[in-house]
């Protein structure tokens, strides 16, 4: 397990300190801020739809290695997937950090956000994994909303 543990952490060093989705959308179709106040992160997410697939996402902000890198990964995890999708795949996040499933295979469907699964053993830490996936949780339930008209 001390290995796999290194492999996470590098993991989220690299995507905290150089962030290839850090940048402004064009022409993008909703934005959301989120904030942590326990920590002072703040980002502000965007997403491009096509349809009901995840086109394009970026984000913009600032805030500790966690929720930078947490942001960054899950924006890969979830680019080219429906919506239907990635509300399971942000629900199954925020059960592994809450505890809550220790199931196999749901939590391989996280991909890479796999690595924040030691995070649920950092108390201070949890709000920072979670800000960006709160955020695009929302945002998707207000995406549904409009369908749903
Ligand atoms: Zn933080």
């Amino acid at each position: 397990m001390e290995d796999l543990t290194d492999v996470y952490n590098e993991l989220i060093m690299e995507h905290s300190m150089n962030s290839y989705n850090k940048k402004k959308l064009e022409n993008a179709d909703f934005s959301e801020i989120g904030h942590n106040p326990n920590c002072g992160d703040e980002i502000t997410l965007e997403i491009k739809l096509d349809g009901d697939i995840i086109k394009d996402m970026a984000f913009t902000g600032h805030g500790c290695a966690i929720s930078q890198a947490s942001t960054s990964i899950m924006i890969d995890t979830l680019k080219g997937k429906t919506v239907k999708q990635a509300q399971e795949i942000v629900k199954i996040f925020i059960e592994m950090i809450k505890r809550e499933t220790k199931d196999e295979s749901e939590l391989e469907k996280l991909e890479d956000a796999i690595a924040f699964k030691n995070v649920s053993n950092m108390p201070a830490r949890v709000k920072c994994a979670l800000l960006a996936w709160h955020t695009i949780e929302d945002m998707l339930k207000g995406n549904d909303n409009k369908n749903g008209k």
